[in-house]
């Protein structure tokens, strides 16, 4: 097992097919050839950033995260790229409403570019905080006018017509249009909000005049008057600079199954000049709802990564709340959920360390540190081939990314007594190269999150702690009681007798 070539091979659910498919790269390399390998290139919707991302968005970099590793793991040379939508995206997916960053600008009277770069760094820290690796390429949306501008004009004449709002893609002159979605071009009319002289109901704007008599905080010059290009156009153009066409993956969530990568696919026709889509698989992770079933940013509590921090829930047990579900099925929110995934990576953790306790009461020997535990190269993981674990998981992540199968499997190795520590750590800093979940680099003590409503430091929380261990040790239960009482007030529970083996925890209020 050497190269991806010789792997079980990966298979993944295309939505344009719907149906699973061997991943077979455009760019396949040399076979053997260590310094031609085979290549995956994936462009990633992004964010829009006129407001914090809430976790269902970053459910969708999770996912787009583990399909990355998993193509790293299966020894592709991965290029990814994930875009910043930091102009074109109005409040309705389709043509109607505002801008949305022109919008949030307006309402707060900032600077557009202040905006951008604000919610950009937000995203930013939670993809840091989620373990999200980073792509080969962040593109910017507004640094690509130009080339969006250039694209048009090659489209202009064949494929499109102008309205006084500006240029319009006519999604009749695409071979199938709407086939990603299964709809047509004259479906959905509910769906899309009408424009004045649209000729059918889908099709979209390529470039977006500014009306006679107002100026938009970002513009620029364009054969069709001054104005800001379309939303979808700026996909098209960013994956095909950065990865060529056509590339292997497209990502995104379900809802740009529905109008914005039909819209990048007519658009990529278009300029290709054949019937191809761009990109040969298009992936879409489903939903994070909340008992509403839907995740807004406006309504209610809004959940986003910060906000369970604050509340005491380490981010990576958000990231494991994911890795629970398939991607393509709808997982529910619930703090229950949360606070059951962050109980499952913290006995993945007290494991470890009661396993390195045991090894030093056997041995008298330190036991072996699983932090700095390398992942196996590609041509060492036979090694291990005769206990099965890694060929169970290589099965698992490649049939469709199944993390829910891949999970209990380093919950096996960890309990396996028969191997020794330095195997089971080896073999689980593999898989856990896909999974993204720190088991290995973090203790027990990194997955306590200090609440934001705490008042009190753990240093404080140790001292009376250790007070109330006196008392109690000289049966002095009321001031043992007190002590209690007063951490509880502070927002900390004291956890006496905790099967995990935790002292106290923060409580979130
Ligand atoms: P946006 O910033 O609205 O462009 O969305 C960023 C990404 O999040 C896109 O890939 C969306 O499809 C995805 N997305 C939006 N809402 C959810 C959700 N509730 N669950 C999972 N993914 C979502
Ligand atoms: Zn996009």
């Amino acid at each position: 097992m050497t190269d991806a070539h010789a792997s079980v091979p990966l298979k993944l659910f295309n939505s344009l097919t719907r149906s699973l498919e061997i991943f077979e790269p455009v760019h396949p390399g040399v076979p053997g050839d260590p310094a031609n390998p085979p290549e995956a290139r994936v462009y990633s919707c992004g964010p829009t950033v006129y407001n914090y991302p809430h976790i269902g968005n970053m459910r969708a970099y999770v996912f787009a995260d583990t399909l990355g590793r998993t193509l790293s793991y299966k020894g592709y040379k991965l290029t990814h790229v994930i875009n910043i939508t930091d102009v074109g995206h109005l409040t309705d997916d389709a043509d109607a409403g505002e801008d949305k960053l022109e919008k949030a600008a307006a309402e707060r009277a900032q600077s557009i570019w202040d905006i951008a770069k604000h919610y950009t760094e937000a995203y930013w820290a939670d993809v840091k905080a989620l373990n999200i690796r980073q792509p080969a390429h962040w593109s910017i949306a507004t640094e690509y006018v130009p080339a969006m501008i250039d694209f048009a004009k090659t489209i202009a004449a064949k494929h499109c017509y102008e309205l006084d709002g500006g240029l319009y893609f006519d999604t009749t002159t695409v071979a199938d249009y709407g086939r990603l979605a299964r709809h047509g071009t004259d479906e959905g009319e509910s769906r899309i909000d009408p424009v004045d002289g649209k000729r059918h109901p889908a099709d979209f704007a390529i470039w977006r005049k500014t009306p006679a008599g107002e100026t938009r905080q970002m513009e620029w010059d364009s054969p069709w008057g001054r104005g800001a290009p379309g939303w979808h156009l700026e996909c098209s153009v960013m994956s095909e600079a950065l990865l060529g066409f056509p590339f292997d993956i497209h990502t995104g969530g379900i809802d740009h199954r529905e109008i914005h990568h039909p819209n990048e696919i007519a658009q990529n026709q278009a300029h290709s000049c054949s019937d191809a889509s761009g990109a040969l698989i298009w992936m879409h992770n489903n939903f994070l709802v909340d008992r509403s079933g839907k995740m807004s940013k406006s309504s209610g509590e809004f959940l986003r990564v910060q906000l369970l921090i604050d509340k005491g829930y380490h981010p990576l047990a958000y990231r494991l709340m994911c890795l629970q579900a398939h991607y393509r099925s709808e997982l529910e929110f619930s703090w229950d959920g949360l606070g059951a995934a962050l109980t499952r990576l913290k006995r993945m953790l007290k494991v470890i360390e009661v396993q390195r306790w045991k090894e030093f009461e056997k041995t008298g020997q330190p036991a072996p540190s699983s932090k700095e535990t390398r992942p196996l190269p590609r041509s060492e993981r036979s090694r291990f081939s005769v206990l099965g674990y890694l060929e169970e998981f290589e099965a698992a992540i490649s049939d469709d990314l199944n993390t829910p199968k891949a999970l209990p499997i380093i919950e096996a190795i960890l309990g396996d007594s028969a191997i020794s520590l330095t195997d089971r750590w080896e073999m689980i800093a593999t898989i856990d190269e896909v999974l993204g979940l720190n088991i290995l680099k973090m203790d027990r003590a990194d997955l306590r999150v200090r609440p934001k409503t705490a008042t009190i430091g753990e240093g404080e929380i140790e001292a009376t702690l250790a007070r109330r261990k006196e008392a109690r040790a000289t049966k002095d239960f009321s001031a043992s009681d007190a002590l209690r009482d007063e951490l509880v007030a502070a927002g900390v529970e004291v956890m006496d007798g905790d099967p995990l083996g935790w002292d106290w925890q923060p409580v979130a209020n």
